[in-house]
């Protein structure tokens, strides 16, 4: 296993911030693993795992070994499958649809790995990974501990686990049960009105192409347009706040769910006039007010100075506080 000294990570965010990693490696399977964490514990070093970089926000260097996860394999047993942590998401939701397996099809081109998945409960147009998850393997980075976590054990909730707080999990596969055709949600509202449009049927199939061809249309591509996906979570407040909000603002989207009431992160700041909001080479989205593009050299004081703005202006004009969706790295 190579590790590299002092590298770049502009390759390994999709934000393509330009910091450093004091050392660096790629392991693909799992000794790999093992012996990058022998590395950093004879060295006294932290370890930061990457996948495909889809949901970080660097801001500053990384100390200790950034570890890039590409360990591979993925088995079907009847509805059940298990991954490796490396897979690409859209590549193993693929294999399921070609099975006529459910479940994850409404997860269709979530960039990042498989690995990554449980970290924030991916969700997407109706569906999040917990409503499928059976268990996951982990390695503890400080101890070499290994453990099995079941979907109680992981604490999901809306875009959080356990792991985005107990930093030092490092997946190496996930579990999954995966559910026949006839099971598909598509309950989702752009997701029930494109198929009724199209007076198309719902399968596993049919929403796996509805839901790709929603996102390629509404979403910026990283490929193309540096960002991490959605940058703020929508806010849950009161259903007294709600009220309150919708006497002010009449047109405002509320989302009644068990926690209380949501907001559209995404209406806040575009009726707060920031689309296109810029400071230097980092931009509020002209096409979708929740994602936050590096137009080229875009630096982490830009970020910053972007992600404050925004913030501060859905504050004073809603009284509403936005929180960072991605993992923030100072
Ligand atoms: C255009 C775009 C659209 C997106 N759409 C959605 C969406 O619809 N729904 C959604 O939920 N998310 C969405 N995202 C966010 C992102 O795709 C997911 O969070 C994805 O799971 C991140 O995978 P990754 O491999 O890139 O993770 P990374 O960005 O590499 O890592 C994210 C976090 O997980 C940790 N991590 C990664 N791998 C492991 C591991 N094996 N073990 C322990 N910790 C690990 C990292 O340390 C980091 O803290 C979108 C992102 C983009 C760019």
């Amino acid at each position: 296993l190579e590790f590299l000294p002092d590298l770049s990570l502009r390759n390994y965010n999709t934000l393509r911030l330009d910091v450093r990693a004091q050392w660096f490696c790629r392991i693909t399977n799992e000794p790999d693993l093992g012996e990058a964490i022998e590395f950093a514990r004879t060295r006294n070093l932290p370890i930061t795992v990457l996948g495909e970089g889809s949901n970080v926000v660097l801001l500053n260097h990384l100390a200790g070994l950034v570890v890039q996860n590409g360990i591979k394999g993925v088995s079907f047993d009847g509805g059940r499958v298990l991954a490796a942590a490396g897979e690409n998401w859209h590549g193993l939701v693929q294999q399921a649809v070609q099975r006529k397996l459910g479940g994850i099809e409404n997860l269709a081109l979530i960039p990042g790995t498989v690995g990554a998945a449980p970290i924030q409960n991916i969700g997407a147009y109706g569906v999040e990974l917990s409503d499928i998850f059976s268990s996951l393997k982990a390695i503890h980075s400080l101890t070499g501990e290994t453990a099995e976590f079941s979907a109680s054990d992981c604490q999901f909730a809306y875009r959080d686990s356990l792991f985005k707080h107990e930093r030092h999990w490092i997946v190496s596969s996930i579990a999954l049960q995966l559910l026949p055709d006839s099971k598909t949600t598509s309950h989702y509202p752009t997701l029930a009105s494109y198929l009724q449009d199209r007076a198309i049927t719902a399968t596993v199939e049919s929403v796996f192409h509805a839901v790709s061809e929603i996102r390629r249309t509404r979403l910026p591509d990283p490929a193309v347009e540096p960002n991490v996906g959605s940058f703020f979570k929508n806010p849950l407040v009161d259903a007294a706040v709600a009220k309150e909000l919708r006497r002010s603002f009449p047109e405002m989207p509320v989302f009644e769910v068990v926690e209380g009431c949501k907001l559209s992160a995404a209406w806040l700041i575009d009726q707060a006039g920031l689309k296109g909001f810029n400071i230097g080479d980092i931009c509020v989205s002209e096409k979708h007010a929740l994602v936050i593009i590096n137009q080229g050299d875009g630096s982490p004081e830009e970020l910053v100075g972007v992600i404050r703005e925004v913030q501060s202006l859905v504050a004073e004009r809603y009284h509403v506080d936005l929180e960072v969706e991605p993992q923030i790295y100072e």
